[in-house]
């Protein structure tokens, strides 16, 4: 039986990232991980440009208000003007126009009147040099890193990398991860339920957990408790995906197949893990042929949890993120109630709920913490780290790992 972190760092010695390819940001996917950063080869704004509706003009002619000026030009957004601000002159100005060579400040329109039919502008307020102007490179400098590696592409780092003119990022695959099941108990479709049959649920479950993970999941169906059918549906996942997940089938029961299957196909490669945590004790994993394999429980809560604390940094490494942004976050609450447990050598992983009040992150249990009891892990949205010991009382703190929003 070995601890937890040590199970983590045997699946993410056999995750290697995989290799950054160059992608136009057409095709970039949001979640992709960046491999370089991208710089800025020119300043944004690339031109100094005025931040609001107004007048173009030169401070120093309306130090005095109110004061009348000629309009000579109208300046839009797109359409500089090659005419130079002379002193005494304004120029009807809207927001993004390039600022008119002379002139050093903007008036806003909510200062002026327009008079002559805009032949000429009444202004009514003075202006210090640079008023409304948002200079060139304001936002970005060139040479300014704007995004870095190591993150994902984001709504907003789309338009941070577009607004350099980055036209080509390079990137991470998502990898593709295959899920499959195994059971004889399973009813793969939503066909009615046979004597001793369950509906297959952590197949969809884990099917979904990769896809928010920011992976690409890969549905390779369910198997049998069947040697023939295992080994051609893992088979099948090592040739077309980057990492496998299956669950059922690692533990010690007679028709534990996966166990078998895994053995004869990747031999001494495959390492088989008892784990200190309660839930998911079995763990199963190895490098095939270049795939990294995890085996997760069949039990649905212990599944989920194994897949958590296990496959999930493993897929996040192959994706890119770099290893401080492998795991869920770790965070401090306390404890709504008491969350007690036996002694036993064991890191328990408590289902819970956990919410801010007052400020405070606060937990509580989300419902019967049985492995097979599914409807707990629904409610949840973190996991509180119980180590050995009794547990911890009401108000006492304890560490969670987020799983989802608050
Ligand atoms: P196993 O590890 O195959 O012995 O399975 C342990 C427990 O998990 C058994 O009660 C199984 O019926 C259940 N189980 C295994 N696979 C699944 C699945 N895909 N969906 C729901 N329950 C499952
Ligand atoms: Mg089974």
């Amino acid at each position: 039986v070995i601890p937890w972190e040590e199970a983590l760092a045997t699946v993410l010695a056999g995750c290697r990232p995989l290799a950054p390819q160059r992608v136009p940001w057409r095709e970039a996917l949001l979640g992709q991980v960046l491999a370089s950063p991208v710089v800025a080869a020119a300043p944004v704004p690339p031109f100094a440009n005025t931040a609001m509706d107004g007048y173009a003009v030169r401070a120093a002619d309306v130090a005095t208000v109110p004061v009348r000026l000629p309009v000579v030009a109208v300046v839009g957004a797109g359409h500089p003007t090659a005419r130079r601000l002379s002193p005494g002159e304004a120029m009807r100005i809207f927001t993004g126009a390039p600022i008119p060579e002379g002139a050093d400040a903007i008036v806003i329109v909510e200062n002026t009147s327009r008079v002559a039919d805009g032949a000429e502008v009444e202004i009514h307020e003075p202006a210090v040099p640079g008023a409304h102007i948002r200079p060139a490179g304001d936002d970005v400098a060139p040479g300014d890193v704007v995004i870095s590696p190591g993150v994902e592409l984001t709504a907003g780092r789309l338009g941070a990398a577009r607004s350099v003119g980055a036209f080509v990022l390079e990137l991470h695959p998502r990898p593709r991860v295959g899920v499959l099941s195994t059971g004889d108990e399973l009813v793969p479709g939503d066909g009615p339920l046979g004597p001793g049959q369950i509906y297959d649920s952590n197949r969809p479950t884990l099917l979904a957990l990769v896809a928010s993970a920011g992976a690409v999941p890969v549905d390779l169906g369910h198997a049998g408790d069947d040697e023939a059918a295992i080994t051609a549906t893992i088979s099948r996942g090592f040739e077309t995906c980057d990492m496998v997940l299956s669950t059922g089938g690692v533990s010690m029961g007679d028709t534990d197949l996966v166990k078998v299957v895994l053995d004869r196909l990747a031999g001494s490669a495959m390492r088989w893990m008892q784990v200190a945590i309660r839930p998911a004790k079995p763990l199963a994993f190895g490098v095939v042929g270049g795939v990294p394999m995890v085996g997760l429980p069949g039990n649905p809560v212990s599944s989920m949890v194994s897949f958590e604390l296990f496959a999930r940094p493993g897929l996040r490494r192959r994706a890119g993120y770099p290893d401080s942004r492998l795991q869920r976050p770790r965070l401090r609450a306390v404890a709504d109630e008491p969350l007690t447990r036996r002694s036993d050598g064991k890191v328990v992983f408590v289902r819970v709920v956990a919410r801010v009040i007052d400020g405070q992150l606060r937990v509580r249990s989300a419902g019967g913490q049985g492995s097979h009891q599914l409807s707990a892990m629904a409610r949840a949205n973190a996991l509180a780290v119980l180590p050995d010991g009794p547990g911890v009382d009401v108000d006492e703190e304890v560490e969670v790992l987020l799983l989802g929003d608050l």
